[in-house]
């Protein structure tokens, strides 16, 4: 099955609550993140994306909060998937409930960010301003989600080539994200 089988269809999306010109630009969004994620793992669903949240549960049901200026909610919450869906996460090993899963909020930044870089032009308040102040604050999310970036180069592709080889790699040890994320410098988390 191609890829573009396995959207939501867009008749099932954010359907009848939202602006119509707002729904086919999120849509698009949306599409972007989830043909991106596909290629990382090509069994990524998104069972439905409702207005609410935002948030994310394992069935793949979204829900984003819908502001014209925070658009990239829509990356973010699709973004869950990934971890979600890994090797990294407790459906796939328990002893990723401890340290591994926590690296999921970071994970979902850091796709925000890379997808915002690209597809949201003029940049966002929230890469312009909460991203830049946040990745300097220790223990935030951004702040992770910065170091993950660091390691791919900041690039939609540097990021596909790392994930693939963070999950190939993997030694189902339960601080593996810690251990590959802190070479390079970042140690503090
Ligand atoms: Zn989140």
């Amino acid at each position: 099955m191609v890829n573009e089988e396995k959207l939501l269809p867009k008749d099932k999306f954010l359907s009848g609550e939202v602006p119509s010109c707002l729904i086919d630009e999120l849509y698009e969004l949306y599409k972007k993140v989830h043909l991106f994620l596909l290629q990382l793992n090509n069994k990524i669903k998104v069972v439905s994306v409702e207005r609410g949240g935002p948030d994310w549960d394992n069935s793949g049901a979204v829900k984003i909060t819908i502001d014209t200026d925070d658009k990239g909610v829509v990356f973010h919450e699709v973004g869950h998937a990934l971890l979600a869906n890994s090797v990294f996460h407790r459906n796939h090993n328990p002893i990723n409930a401890k340290r591994n899963e926590a690296w999921g909020e970071a994970v979902a930044e850091a796709i925000r960010w890379l997808m915002e870089n690209e597809y949201i032009k003029p940049q966002s308040k929230w890469s312009k301003e909460d991203f830049e102040r946040q990745k300097e604050q220790k223990g935030t999310n951004i702040y992770k989600a910065n170091i993950i970036l660091s390691k791919c180069g900041y690039t939609l592709e540097g990021f596909k080539k790392m994930w693939l080889e963070l999950v190939s790699e993997f030694d189902n040890t339960a601080d593996y994200l810690d251990r590959q994320f802190s070479q390079g410098g970042f140690t503090e988390f």
